[in-house]
């Protein structure tokens, strides 16, 4: 096994494998990696290549947007968010970056500044939001709302990036996920069987009633792809988690399926696509009486409550500011 960066593996090749591109061209480029699921040897120009195509290829498949789109791509400073906008520009499309400061330490300056570097080597803008200036930090959030912190992370996040792409008029908000985290997601509510969110698991959330549409081009390309396509390109990303992500369920799920795709290549890739193609048409055949969408008595934002979660967190923020509580804001 050979190491890229952040503890990220790839198997071993061949002494002299070649590109199989290469080959079939009568060249002879010695091959860098070899993809087991799609029985790929490939050298630096052709897997470049050919992960490039392939996310154009998904983008096609589930009609995620085209050139005509202005797309807010949802960066955190890792390797999956700038391996995406990279494709995206070197693709021909029209991407701007959206940053959002989450306000935890160390964490938060490293990952900001890797992705000001980024966006300065491809020259697009990065758009970003302080979340201490509109609400507060995620520790201290996690503190005041006495909710985990990536519970309050995922819905101050998703309420950021769709308030801010609508009113600087983008179409498409795209992100990172790859596919082991696909997977996870999907092994996890399985597991649980959880309907609801196997019903709306799909790489395309289509805009309606105040949401932007949000894509995920990179739900075919594993981490290891995402994380070597990096490397190739010299893109700095972080190397080192979050804080708060120690212990999630989602690594252990990734870790096991890891496992299982190293004895049987071509695993994660079968259980997700599968899921798109039989069982996501089953689950979403009847439509459903939709829970009546309404908008927030106080933002305009579309909420299922009279005040939406966000503005709600708001409260009680400021209520505790003026019973001058300490949370060291
Ligand atoms: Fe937010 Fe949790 Fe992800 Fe950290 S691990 S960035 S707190 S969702
Ligand atoms: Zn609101």
């Amino acid at each position: 096994m050979k190491e890229i960066k952040s503890g990220i593996k790839m198997k071993k090749l061949k002494k002299n494998s070649r590109c199989t591109i290469c080959k079939a061209k009568g060249e002879k480029e010695k091959a860098i990696i070899y993809l087991p699921h799609h029985r790929l040897t490939l050298c630096k120009k052709h897997f470049i290549s050919w992960f490039e195509k392939r996310v154009e290829k998904t983008i096609k498949e589930f009609k995620m947007f085209s050139t005509n789109d202005k797309i807010l791509v949802a960066v955190s400073g890792g390797k999956d968010s700038l391996a995406l906008w990279n494709a995206l520009t070197k693709l021909g499309y029209e991407a701007d970056g959206f940053y959002i400061n989450l306000g935890i330490d160390q964490y938060s300056i490293d990952s900001k500044e890797l992705a000001l570097n980024f966006a300065k080597k491809i020259g697009r803008e990065l758009h970003i939001l302080d979340l201490s200036k509109e609400i507060a930090t995620i520790p201290q959030l996690k503190e005041i709302s006495n909710r985990p912190a990536c519970s309050a992370c995922g819905t101050v996040k998703r309420y950021y990036m769709n308030k801010f792409a609508k009113e600087k008029g983008y179409s498409i908000i795209a992100t990172g996920h790859n596919l082991d985290d696909e997977v996870a997601v999907l092994f996890g509510n399985t597991l649980k069987w959880d309907i609801d969110y196997l019903k709306r698991q799909y790489p395309v959330l289509k805009e309606e009633n105040g949401f932007i549409r949000k894509v995920k081009p990179l739900c075919k390309i594993t981490e290891k792809e995402s994380a070597l396509y990096s490397f190739l390109n010299n893109i700095d990303y972080i190397e080192y988690e979050c804080p708060f992500s120690v212990g999630a369920s989602s690594i252990e799920y990734k870790e096991f399926l890891s496992r299982l795709e190293e004895k049987h290549p071509g695993t994660k890739l079968q259980f997700y696509t599968n899921f798109l193609k039989k069982m996501y048409p089953l689950l979403n055949k009847e439509k459903e009486k939709k829970e009546e969408l309404k908008y927030c008595k106080i933002c305009g934002e579309p909420s299922y409550n009279e005040i939406c979660s966000v503005c709600k967190l708001k409260q009680k923020v400021e209520k505790l500011v003026n019973t001058n509580y300490n949370i060291n804001m």
